[in-house]
């Protein structure tokens, strides 16, 4: 698996990371805790995958409890890079106090048994209801407890685009990574098209980027009854995937699904390499097999260009989240923005 150095921070990550989000059952029950052991030893061992993303928030910190427990089974500290995340709970329950980002970390660390983590990232920072707040309150605290060595890198996660240049800019803090997500995939090139990743790579941040699938709207089985796409992206994307279990065999000479073009695509099509990891959902040893196979296999050509077409109608159609001061357009922001599709438009390696 290939490795890029992500951001300033030192540490170097796997093109492809694990999502850890699944294995709080938050799209579903797991297979088993057992699967999920095996799914984080392989992901480690035999794939040379070395991030693992997680939040006290999934699945109300099931998901950091079951990756602690697969981690620690591990042995070696220093095989893989652990990022969790502060400031939200539940699905209408955020704290982004310096007193709550104290204790959310030390409350973390006993779940992932780990006594020490490398990134953690004010999570969903759009929730804040100032972005004063994140500026400076939760990134000051958390860059006290980066100098006391307790956490190696700090970051920003959110929907809107613009909440990146708006904390980086109003900050005195030194933010390592950013975690964007739903913004770099078939249906959505926005974090490049928005002059959002320049802007970062250029400033030394480490971009990830999460939700390859679209948080399960570009796979079979379709999102989750919470997802929050409003109803023609969802039937775009259904139809789509639908498309592609139909014509796979004639176009490729296999079984070929909307979710394995799609993770190959984030991962080789968008951000021309400024993006460090792609963080897909892993639920069980299964979907990891089959995301490591999607990844090796070539992108058939004719597939990607018809699934572009098919969803060109929403393309980089989003929907809103947080407080008012993120909901602006961040385009008007940057300097200049890079041509909209322009990833899609050719063959991709
Ligand atoms: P995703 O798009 O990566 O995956 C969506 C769903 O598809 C999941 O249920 C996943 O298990 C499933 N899946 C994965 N591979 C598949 C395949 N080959 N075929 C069929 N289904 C497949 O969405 P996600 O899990 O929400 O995002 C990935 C990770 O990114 C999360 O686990 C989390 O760590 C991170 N993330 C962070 C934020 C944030 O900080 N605000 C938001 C979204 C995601």
């Amino acid at each position: 698996m290939e490795r890029r150095r992500l951001g300033s921070t030192g540490y170097t990550v796997s093109e492809l990371g694990f999502g850890a989000s699944p294995l709080g059952g938050v799209f579903g029950p797991i297979t088993s805790e057992e699967d999920a052991v095996r799914a984080v030893r392989e992901a480690v061992d035999a794939h040379g995958i070395n991030l693992f993303d997680t939040s006290p928030y999934y699945g109300n910190t099931e998901s950091e409890r079951v990756l602690g427990k697969c981690l620690s089974q591990l042995g070696d500290r220093d095989a893989y890079v652990l990022a969790t995340k502060v400031g939200r709970y539940g699905r209408d329950e955020f704290d982004y106090s310096a007193a709550r980002v104290r204790a959310s970390v030390v409350e973390s660390m006993q779940r992932l048994r780990v006594r020490r983590l490398d990134i953690v990232q004010c999570h969903d920072v759009e929730f804040a209801d100032r972005w004063q707040i994140i500026a400076e309150e939760t990134l000051p605290a958390l860059a006290r407890l980066r100098d006391e060595g307790v956490i190696g890198a700090i970051g920003l996660t959110g929907l809107p685009l613009s909440v990146y240049p708006t904390i980086l800019e109003h900050t005195a803090v030194e933010v390592d990574v950013a975690l964007s997500y739903c913004h770099a995939c078939l249906c959505d090139t926005s974090l490049a098209d928005s002059g959002v990743l320049r802007y970062l790579y250029e400033k030394g941040v480490g971009v990830l980027n999460a939700s390859p699938l679209c948080m399960g709207l570009l796979t079979e089985r379709g999102p989750p009854p919470w997802h929050p796409a409003p109803p023609a992206l969802k039937a775009h994307c259904a139809a789509a995937a639908r498309w592609v279990t139909e014509h796979a065999m004639e176009c490729t000479g296999t079984p070929v699904t909307i979710a394995e073009l799609a993770l190959p695509y984030a991962v080789r099509c968008v951000g021309d390499g400024r993006i460090a990891s792609t963080l897909v959902g892993i639920d069980s040893h299964a979907t990891l097999s089959k995301n490591v196979q999607a990844l090796r296999a070539p992108l058939n050509e004719r597939l990607l260009q018809q699934v572009l077409r098919m969803l060109a109608p929403v393309h980089n159609q989003s929907w809103p989240s947080g407080a008012a001061w993120a909901q602006h357009d961040a385009i008007p922001m940057m300097e200049g923005r890079e041509g909209a599709r322009e990833q899609g438009d050719g063959i991709c390696p």
